[in-house]
């Protein structure tokens, strides 16, 4: 039997929280913004209300069917109103730091993002489809204590505009944007999203469903809301909510099957335990109209891997449509946990599939360069920034 590991207590960290500033006087991004949004943003600069929805609906399809960053490349307004919207607006995304291709094909962006934070996401190309894994926050307030990210010191939401603006970037990277002219190609090379990430996307509510709203809208980017998938680590107010306002898939970071266990892996269980987290669930397939959640569980050597572990999960989750994704610990420098043996994550998965559930072992994608789940950390926390300058950078 390999020893167990000394019980951890989860990493309790110095959270710094920074409110985002805008840049006074600067342009104001038209990336992001809900269709109502852009209205009231276009009519504010002149634009007059009964062109208003005209004005909205092309310039939508501009940025987001043709991926067009310029409005002087938008030939079907007049010139006079590309320089008045010059004169207001930007349509900006994050700018790429780095970009790093793994051996199997996988793809990290470092963005860099207003004051100076810098947020990841992963493009994973398979055969049948190609995810991207957005982030929804810089760091996580949340502290789980074998996430990489969860040991980061700062904070903050992304805005709408950052969320979208990380497909936005996946696409010009990939070539993805439509071509006037050539014959229509219905291949997705980001054909689903995955809101998994940095970062706790329901702390982060109304900017998450404004983004997912924009990917999903039928005259742009236009991704099914049954191929966007949202990663919690069970924060129950809001998991109705995303099942009304996003309507889209659902993974919940579940990786314990007692309390005890939970507490010590996903301290925000101490506020929404197992039994209450279950609760929510098994209204959202009904809510959201989707037919399955998805129950993420990490594999952590002698922690949460034992065959009885398997057989209280399935009992669990009984009556819930679902499906068990078995994540193999992805290690991280000065992880305190180790990954489950490959014979050990089978005989687990062995038990979860005979109790009639999937559960497939997620095989993990671009560890080669840190891009895998829970590795995530951007450089700005690498660099060990004292408090003094990273509020500085923040404009603070
Ligand atoms: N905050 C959200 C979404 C981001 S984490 C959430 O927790 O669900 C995305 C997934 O990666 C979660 O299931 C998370 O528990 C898992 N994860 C985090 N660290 C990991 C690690 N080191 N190895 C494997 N999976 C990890
Ligand atoms: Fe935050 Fe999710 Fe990591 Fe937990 S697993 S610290 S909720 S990003």
């Amino acid at each position: 039997m390999p020893e167990a590991p000394a019980t951890i207590a989860p990493i309790t960290q110095d959270v710094l929280t920074i409110p985002r500033k805008l840049p006074e006087g600067g342009l104001r991004n038209l990336v992001g913004l809900t269709r109502d949004q852009l209205r009231d943003a276009l009519i504010a600069a002149g634009t007059s209300e009964k062109q208003a929805k005209m004005r909205v609906g092309q310039i939508w399809q501009w940025i987001y069917h043709w991926g067009v960053r310029d409005f002087a490349a938008m030939t079907n307004l007049a010139k006079d109103y590309r320089a008045l919207l010059a004169e207001h607006f930007e349509i900006s995304v994050p700018e790429v730091v780095t970009r790093q291709v793994s051996a199997d094909g996988t793809r990290k962006y470092l963005l860099r993002i207003a004051g100076g934070h810098e947020v990841e996401a992963v493009y994973i190309p398979e055969e049948t489809r190609g995810t991207l894994c957005i982030s929804s926050q810089v760091g996580c307030t949340l502290t789980c204590s074998f996430c990489h990210t969860g040991t980061q010191k700062l904070v903050r939401n992304l805005t709408a505009a950052e969320i979208v603006g990380q497909v936005m970037v996946a696409r010009d990277d990939l070539g993805e944007w439509p071509v006037p002219g050539a014959p229509k190609d219905e291949t997705r090379l980001v054909s689903n999203v995955v809101l998994m990430g940095m970062g706790e996307p329901l702390y982060n509510f109304d900017n998450v469903r404004d983004a997912m709203k924009v990917v999903m809208d039928g005259e742009g980017i236009s991704l099914s809301r049954r191929r966007i998938t949202l990663s919690t680590s069970g924060i129950v107010p809001e998991i109705a909510r995303t099942a009304e306002e996003i309507g889209c898939l659902l993974a919940i970071s579940f990786h314990a099957t007692t309390d005890e266990v939970r507490d010590r892996l996903v301290p925000v269980n101490k506020k929404w335990n197992i039994a209450t987290l279950l609760d929510a669930l098994r209204d959202y397939p009904r809510l959201s109209n989707s037919e399955r959640i998805t129950f993420e569980y990490v594999m952590l050597k002698g922690v949460n891997d034992s065959d009885a572990d398997a057989k209280r999960l399935v009992k669990l989750i009984s009556g819930i449509p679902a499906k068990i994704n078995l994540i193999p610990f992805n290690e991280w420098p000065g992880a305190p946990y180790e990954r489950s043996d490959w014979e050990r994550i089978e005989a687990f998965a062995d038990i979860v599939y005979k109790a009639g559930y999937a559960s497939p072992i997620r095989t993990p994608r671009g560890e080669d360069i840190m891009a895998a789940c829970g590795q995530l950390k951007s450089a700005t926390e690498r660099a060990r920034k004292s408090r003094a300058e990273i509020a500085s950078e923040a404009g603070l």
